[in-house]
């Protein structure tokens, strides 16, 4: 039982989700048009994967299934930078990858080299690191293991000049060079500030070198964690690092919402006189997954939502975020591994053999010598597939021309884009009443109710069933509605569950002197929702009290009751509930109370009413022991009649 049963005959709530699939025909795609765009305001795609995904077989398509060279498809699209990690070596004894796309300075090189030649510049992200770095990991690379952060600081300079000495030579277009990635609190090993600035200060001394004109970058992640940024940017500016850029992390699910992030980049702009970037974000097209490994997004998590998982809805992350950063000044916004699609569409075995060999899956086998917990337990494909600007065949989505289509937006007539599902819990009893509309979000990510003509449904047969809960499908503004019902039995016990502040409809005698008793929020102490009725006394054998509740007006027939009750330190105790008839005592159940969070539920059968009957159900509470305390919650009177 939960607290749904209260809120009977159709209550239709909103859930967060669960859009429905992209209809057969792809619509035009709705851009905002994004205010005081700067026209070198960097509009960055990370494809580091890109040459594994190549040697896989992985070929690119534009929108109209033209195989396309990537980089040429993302210039002619508007993007202006392209983003790639650089780890020292991720490769085992014998030269096997470790995944990721294997990235090393020669992979940048490359990547570096192809968007030039498209008149694009680069992001090195440099991750100090053989494997991927973030907040979870920042392992040193192995030939630098052990070695303080002294020792380390001479040898980042060295090789951040060897790297960028080679980008240069190629002729890379290098317009700036993160100093680590997500670099929360640690970098390369080292986890004290002290430490970590001297592994950045390495690679900014080497960077001021080679390419005096490039921006240098930090990079942090969880900006909802408003403290920690301003803490970090202060460590940075205490310990005075030379950098221009604080960059960030933005993925919604998580990272709290874009006004936050404004406030807290803003900040630190103005405090530091630094410029601000959006370094990672992305947004899922579909919740599907496309290559057999699975996705760290998809239907069902727990995780912020507020864009349906359509290519609409990933369009309008991406403008929302280029919006967000425009407006506070930002230098750029940069999506993530925007690329990455499934190195094949047959079987598991068959990708697998292409991440063990090419290094196109996130990590391979190989990665278990350097990352045995996570890389070596989990190694596998792409994890999010469904969040590049790609289908699962290569194929561009028309979420790709975001980056184009923001400077001057792209009208298109206002429609739905996905429908949120309809939640409806009815009495057995009673009237069903089935939804007339729907919440829908409209491809500008506004949200409207819209009519919905549901499936035939049966709906004396619903009531014959009994408890039961269904799964019912419609139609609303062109796409599949989905209606999820549960048939209940009626609560005719109001206020059930202490949640509504009228509380008129209780009655509570105290007995004895008890310190504390009242209705009380607290989530965490209550069975469901967040309130429930509290009692406490300091003092032993002052808690004495009956909780109870008048009902009238019920149909003639035979009832349950039931109430929750849990607690502690009670002593000796004498706790039972109890159903008067026309205030008489008609049953009593006793029940205890032992320690927080087990919940004791009395249950009462077989109470007769006739018409007319005034029923009181009820709980008398007793404790002796001195600190008695207790919380009782959802109280229930079910007809036993079918
Ligand atoms: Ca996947």
């Amino acid at each position: 039982m939960n607290k749904c049963i209260a809120l009977l005959l159709a209550a239709v709530l909103a859930l967060s989700g669960l859009p429905l699939a992209l209809a057969e025909e792809a619509p035009e795609l709705y851009v905002r048009k994004v205010e005081n765009l700067p026209e070198d305001f960097f509009l960055g795609m990370d494809v580091s994967s890109c040459l594994a995904e190549e040697a896989s077989g992985v070929v690119w398509r534009d929108a109209d299934g033209n195989v396309r060279d990537l980089f040429e498809l993302l210039a002619e699209n508007g993007v202006n930078l392209i983003r790639v990690r650089v780890w020292n070596d991720p490769f085992d004894a014998e030269g096997h990858g470790y995944g990721g796309g294997s990235c090393t300075i020669d992979t940048a090189v490359e990547i570096g080299r192809r968007a030039a030649a498209r008149g694009m510049r680069l992001l090195v992200d440099f991750h100090y690191s053989d494997f991927w770095a973030d907040p979870a990991k920042q392992q040193a690379p192995k030939a630098w293991a052990g070695l303080s952060a002294k020792q380390k600081a001479p040898l980042v300079e060295e090789y951040t000049r060897d790297c960028l000495l080679k980008l240069k030579e190629a002729g890379v277009d290098v317009a700036m060079v993160q100093l680590g990635n997500e670099t929360n609190g640690k970098l390369c090993g080292e986890k004290t500030w002290m430490g970590i600035y001297r592994v950045m200060n390495g690679g900014a001394k080497a960077v001021r070198e080679v390419y005096p004109e490039a921006l240098i970058a930090v990079h942090f992640a969880n900006p909802e964690s408003t403290d920690n940024y301003l803490a970090w940017a202060s460590k940075l500016d205490y310990y005075k690092l030379d950098y221009d850029v604080f960059g960030t992390s933005y993925y919604p699910y998580w990272h709290g919402t874009l006004d936050n992030l404004k406030q807290v980049l803003s900040t630190i702009a103005q405090t530091y006189g630094k410029k601000v970037m959006v370094l990672e974000t992305s947004y899922a097209w579909t919740p599907e997954d496309g290559d057999f490994s699975g996705n760290t997004i998809s239907d069902g998590g727990v995780y912020e939502k507020p864009y349906p998982f359509t290519v609409q809805g990933q369009a309008n992350e991406v403008a929302d975020v280029i919006a967000a950063m425009a407006e506070i000044g930002g230098i750029g916004v940069c999506c993530w591994e925007g690329a990455w699609v499934p190195v094949g569409r047959s079987s598991w075995e068959e990708n697998a053999a292409k991440w063990e060999q090419f290094g196109s899956g996130w990590a391979s086998s190989y990665a278990a010598e350097y990352d045995p917990d996570d890389a070596g337990k989990y190694y596998g494909g792409c994890a999010c597939d469904n969040q590049t600007f790609f289908d699962f065949d290569g194929k561009a989505l028309p979420s790709l021309a975001v980056f184009r289509l923001v400077r001057e937006g792209q009208a298109a007539e206002r429609r739905v884009d996905a429908l949120d599902d309809c939640v409806l819990i009815c009495d057995l009893n009673g009237e069903v009443s089935l939804p007339e509309t729907v919440n829908a979000v409209m491809n500008d990510n506004s949200r409207e109710a819209v009519p919905v003509t549901w499936e035939p449904i049966d709906i004396a047969a619903l009531k014959a069933a009994g408890e039961a809960n269904y799964t019912f499908h419609g139609e609303a503004g062109g796409r599949e509605a989905t209606l999820l019902l549960s048939m209940v039995k009626y609560n005719f016990v109001r206020n059930f569950s202490f949640e509504d502040s009228d509380l008129g409809m209780w009655r509570c005698t105290d007995l004895g002197g008890t310190e504390q008793l009242y209705c009380e929020e607290k989530k965490t102490d209550s069975l469901s929702g967040v309130k429930h009725w509290h009692f406490y006394s300091e003092k032993a054998d002052a808690v004495c009290f009956e909780l109870e509740q008048d009902l009238t007006g019920l149909p003639a027939g035979a009832y349950t009751y039931r109430i929750s009750i849990q607690g502690g330190d009670g002593g000796e105790t004498d706790i039972y509930s109890y159903v008067k008839v026309n205030g008489e005592t008609v049953a009593t159940c006793p029940t205890q109370i032992t320690s927080w969070s087990n919940w004791f539920t009395p249950e009462i059968t077989g109470v007769q009413v006739a018409e007319g009957d005034t029923v009181t159900i009820g709980i008398h509470v007793q404790c002796k022991g001195a600190g008695a305390w207790g919380k009782i919650d959802d109280a229930i009177l079910n007809s036993e009649a079918e």
